[in-house]
């Protein structure tokens, strides 16, 4: 993978740098997680410490290909200007006539941030003519490339994939550490367990066929549980689950078990009457979930038994809260899995948590970045890449 140091002089050369700037917001428009913002700061340095003017891009939410005031990139700017204790102004348009006005006052050494680039069809178009046109004009800004934006290298989009065959182009310090972590994750030292959970049932399923040739055990929570729960013959009452996939987790059982990996299933849920922090909830257990209550969370007695399993664990990455850990009654469970991977790195187990939400869960729970080894910036990505998928935006930052 071609870094930063390929790149050469950049004294007074105009980078643009792919950053991962997908922040969640509240409804008043304030960002309640800025994780991604801090993860972006040390590649922004390195790079105005060399000299060289910074043109941050970065994507927020899903605008439809047009502006939207709401996902403007403007408190993503406001936030990386704090930390970098620097003014980062914020063009109006992404590729327009303020984009290159913005540029074009750039000094040595100076940022500026383009506004949202899904305000453009061509961002995420499926046609590549479509994602041509937008990358041509992306790269008429700059003079070479940096791919900082770990969290979406498994797209192929405009700025992440076509861009990067149009100018001189590099991993960034970010996208660096990331993939060095994910390596270490197929090499693990053992035992080595996986934990998921999360809702994104389906995305996530696909990983566990990869990860029963890797891991030693996988411990199962979340929405994804009541899928396996399922596939056992086991009621699971108005819970998520995905009906179409209980064959396909019938399997894996199957294949865990032919090759002595341990696949962990909670012996208790928290299960209420409706997707509510307030409605009625009771502590089942997990072969006897009313037909008419959902699984909300692992139970205390399952989330023990976890934390038990990854106290013996020297390498642990886990995807995916335990519960609908946003509703103080079910965040129990994650918060257990969460000290356990605290706990177990201090105890020198080297710790991964990924995707969105889990950061959001360690960060609301209380816990520090510090407390494990490693938090990623990009759940998806991460996934396809222990999946063993390439990852078109790591393809093609290949010599
Ligand atoms: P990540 O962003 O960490 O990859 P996901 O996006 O897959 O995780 O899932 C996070 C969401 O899963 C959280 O918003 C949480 O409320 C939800 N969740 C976890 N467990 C359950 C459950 N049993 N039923 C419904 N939603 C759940
Ligand atoms: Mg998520």
């Amino acid at each position: 993978m071609r870094t930063i140091k390929d790149l050469g002089d950049l004294r007074g050369k105009k980078v643009l740098l792919r950053s991962d700037l997908n922040v969640p917001l509240d409804k008043d428009g304030a960002i309640t997680d800025d994780g991604r913002v801090r993860a972006s700061v040390p590649t922004i340095q390195r790079l105005t410490q060399a000299g060289a003017r910074v043109i941050v891009c970065a994507h927020l939410g899903r605008p439809k290909g047009a502006p939207e005031a709401r996902y403007s990139l403007a408190p993503a700017a406001q936030r990386l200007s704090e930390l970098l204790g620097v003014p980062v102004p914020l063009a109006q348009d992404t590729v327009g006539p303020s984009a290159h006005a913005t540029v074009d006052a750039l000094g040595d050494g100076e940022v500026a941030m383009l506004e949202n680039l899904r305000f453009n069809p061509g961002e995420t178009a499926k046609d590549a003519a479509a994602r041509a046109e937008f990358a041509d004009q992306l790269a008429s800004l700059a003079d070479v490339f940096v791919s900082d934006g770990f969290g979406v290298v498994h797209r192929e989009q405009a700025s992440v994939y076509d861009v990067a065959e149009r100018l001189p182009q590099a991993a960034g310090g970010l996208v660096e550490q990331e993939v060095a972590v994910l390596q270490r994750l197929t090499r693990p030292a053992r035992p080595y367990a996986v934990v998921l959970g999360g809702a994104k049932v389906s995305d996530k399923l696909g990983v566990i066929e990869n990860l029963l040739q890797h891991a030693d055990m996988l411990l199962i929570g979340g929405g994804m549980v009541f899928t396996f729960l399922a596939a056992q013959g086991h009621e699971v009452g108005t819970s998520l689950l995905e009906k179409d996939q209980i064959d396909r987790v019938k399997g894996y059982l199957a294949d865990a078990e032919n090759r002595g990996v341990d696949i962990v299933l909670p012996v208790d849920v928290v299960a209420a009457d409706a997707f509510s922090a307030d409605a009625a909830h009771d502590l089942v257990a997990a072969d006897a979930i009313p037909a008419d209550r959902m699984g909300l969370d692992i139970g205390p007695e399952s989330a023990k038994l976890f934390a038990r399993r990854i106290a013996g664990a020297k390498t642990v990455f886990w995807n995916g809260p335990m519960g609908a850990f946003e509703m103080a009654p079910y965040a129990a469970g994650t918060q257990t899995v969460a000290q356990a991977l605290v706990d177990a790195t201090s105890a020198g187990a080297f710790t991964v948590v990924g995707g969105g939400d889990s950061a959001a869960a360690v960060r609301q729970g209380g816990f520090d970045d510090d407390d494990f080894s490693h938090i990623s910036t990009g759940g998806g990505a991460s996934l396809e890449y222990l999946e063993g998928k390439t990852l078109p935006g790591l393809a093609v930052l290949e010599d």
